[in-house]
């Protein structure tokens, strides 16, 4: 017997990279007509390395110092930022604080209790607000930015304690799939980070996206996705982390990058790029219409 085009197109999904949850989920991303692209972990490499230690002079803190107690906070986290930091901690082989009452807030940062000391790592930007005592702490931040970096905040007690600088390179497909996502929906792609605009404006720059849309948290992301739906546009989400899971699901369509996507995206997504390349995404959008097509 053949297979009916929708579930033959499903049970190849597989080859192209993607897996298609539902027939549902393969009618959605049909008919989606704008491609909006998380940064961290969708449009680079997720793999993100510890590039800069800067404690501030009145910290106290040598390098390894805030270094270690920032991956004692980013221990519990699975945010790509976190793994960077304790990866590198590792690295030099320093010793890990023990670390209780952890929290985390997606788009934001972690906090957690470090030998008795409170330490919170993130944004610059939502950690420093106004300040004033904080300026030489924002100026650092800045300066990282400005590179491409995106910083992490390391506040003890209350206190700006230093500034780490991670890089994170664009995945090497980024432009190309940017372009076929383009090509394929007629509408430009729209960027949607968490991360400070001069470093969103870099990665853009270098996939070949001028829609971008930084500073963003998770509902932040989710109100971009409605404002184009509302503008008669399908919008076609595509996330990796815990931050991009209410944006994955409020879309047409959601597709989670698999590699080192959280569980909560893939949950939320429709479709899931199981083979860490974003190719996948045009070529499952090609797929998913032809499928349509046939069935019509
Ligand atoms: P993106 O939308 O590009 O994937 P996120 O929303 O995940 O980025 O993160 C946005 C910003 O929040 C980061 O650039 C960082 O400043 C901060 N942040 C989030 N999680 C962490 C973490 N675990 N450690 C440090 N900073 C974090
Ligand atoms: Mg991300």
């Amino acid at each position: 017997a053949t297979m009916p085009p929708m579930l033959a197109a499903i049970a190849n999904s597989g080859r192209h990279g993607v897996l298609i949850k539902s027939a549902r989920a393969l009618e959605r991303l049909a008919r989606c007509d704008r491609v909006a692209l998380d940064k961290t972990g969708t449009l680079t490499e997720g793999a993100p390395r510890l590039a800069d230690v800067r404690p501030l002079p009145g910290s106290g803190l040598r390098d390894d110092d805030l270094l270690a107690v920032a991956a004692a906070a980013e221990h519990a986290s699975e945010h790509p930022l976190a793994s960077a930091v304790v990866d590198a901690a590792r690295a030099r082989g320093l010793a890990l604080p023990p670390a209780a009452d952890f929290t985390s807030a997606p788009g934001l940062g972690v906090a957690a209790t470090v030998d008795g000391r409170r330490v919170e790592a993130g944004s610059p930007a939502r950690l420093l607000g106004d300040d004033p005592d904080a300026a030489e702490a924002a100026a650092e931040a800045e300066r990282l930015e400005e590179r491409g970096r995106t910083a992490v905040l390391v506040v003890v007690d209350g206190a700006p304690a230093g500034v780490l600088g991670i890089a994170d390179r664009l995945r090497p497909e980024a432009a190309a799939a940017v372009a076929r996502l383009g090509a394929l929906t007629g509408a430009p792609p729209i960027l949607l980070t968490g991360d400070n605009p001069r470093a969103a404006e870099h990665t853009a720059a270098e996939a070949g996206i001028t829609d971008v849309r930084a500073g963003l948290l998770p509902e932040d992301k989710v109100a971009a996705v409605r404002a184009a739906e509302e503008n008669g546009h399908r919008v076609l989400m595509v996330g990796d982390g815990v931050n991009d899971a209410p944006a994955l699901a409020a879309a047409t369509s959601g597709t989670a990058m698999g590699g080192a996507g959280s569980d909560l995206a893939l949950e939320s997504a429709d479709t899931v790029v199981v083979r860490d390349d974003l190719g996948a995404v045009p070529a499952a959008v090609l797929l998913a219409r032809r499928a349509r097509t046939l069935v019509v």
